[in-house]
């Protein structure tokens, strides 16, 4: 099944470009912004039109260039940022939220997150971003050298800031948000992060954040607890997100999709055999640092950069949560 947006964008993204402001029907805008210097090279927001005012899902990286982007594709649209009232955040990475808090200055728009996902609720549970990746670090066994050189990159890709507060907290499986003529779902799917958060328009499309994509495998969140599940989460989400009816898929990266049951399934497998792939392995490789040159990437270890093999290395840590 193919529809004519979800074939432009794919094709875009294949061709390494960003796609220009595109509308995906209903009211709604996909929005492309470049993320300079990062290997994500973009993330896509979503402007939601309702009779109360444009709804946005997720905002980009810190950076004038973001901003710029932003404002300019809002125009080619025909809005402004002071016709934002809401952005609905899908989870605290800076791709996601850096611009929040200036849409929030500049408009007067309210920020919703999940309360897992809030910086006080987590600074206070497991430690902020930075504690979290250290901790994780020191569990995985990498040599101390390269472990400092990872934490030492992590500090350098982005903005993390970690003092932002939220105008509303998320803290159900499933809340109802009314803007207007539209009222959308935000469901709890955690496994990328612990508050990782969903949106169902009532219209067939859920904005899937880095949950659900439709290439290539999930992040999984770092995992500083022992009890921690990432992926006993994950594939829950899978099921939830599945189940909801929804037509269209609509992923901060890459590009919009159809078949969003399929592809969870598609994805489930994938992570449930990568997981237990990873347990065998660490049976005789010890720990993360072990196991993770032994499966399958989509670069080969030896070729990866020093973030990218911390991405594989954390993933590979939370594969084998819960930790004995
Ligand atoms: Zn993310
Ligand atoms: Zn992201």
């Amino acid at each position: 099944m193919s529809t004519p947006f979800d074939h432009k964008l794919a094709e875009l993204h294949r061709a390494k470009q960003v796609a220009p402001p595109t509308a995906l029907g209903d009211g709604i805008y996909a929005i492309g912004v470049p993320l300079a210097g990062s290997p994500l090279r973009s993330i896509t927001v979503y402007a939601l039109r309702t009779s109360a005012g444009l709804v946005l899902i997720d905002a980009a990286y810190e950076h004038p260039t973001c901003w710029s982007s932003l404002t300019s594709s809002l125009a080619a649209i025909g809005h402004r940022i002071t016709d934002v009232v809401a952005v609905l955040l899908t989870h605290n990475h800076p791709d996601h939220l850096g611009l929040a808090e200036q849409i929030r200055e500049a408009s007067g728009a309210t920020l919703t997150i999940h309360r897992r996902d809030d910086f006080g609720w987590q600074r206070q549970e497991r430690g902020g971003f930075l504690d979290q990746l250290r901790t994780v670090l020191g569990q995985t066994g990498v040599p101390d050298e390269t472990g400092a050189e990872m934490f030492e990159a992590a500090t350098k890709v982005a903005v993390h800031r970690e003092s932002m507060t939220a105008d509303r907290i998320l803290v159900d499986a499933i809340t109802e948000l009314t803007f207007g003529d539209v009222t959308l779902r935000a469901i709890h799917a955690p496994g990328h992060t612990y508050g990782h958060t969903v949106y169902q328009h009532p219209a067939g499309f859920v904005f899937t954040g880095d949950t659900l994509m439709p290439e290539g495998s999930t992040q999984l969140a770092l995992a500083p607890l022992r009890h921690d599940d990432p992926v006993g989460d994950l594939l829950g989400s899978f099921a939830t997100i599945g189940g909801l009816g929804a037509t269209v898929a609509c992923p901060a990266h890459q590009y919009p999709f159809l078949d969003v049951e399929e592809r969870c399934h598609e994805l489930a497998a994938l992570h449930t055999a990568e997981q237990a792939r990873a347990r065998a392995l660490a049976t005789t490789h010890l720990d993360a640092w072990g196991v993770a040159p032994q499966l399958s990437w989509a670069k080969p270890w030896h070729e990866m950069g020093i973030s990218t093999r911390r991405f594989a290395l954390v993933h590979t840590h939370a594969l084998l949560q819960p930790l004995p």
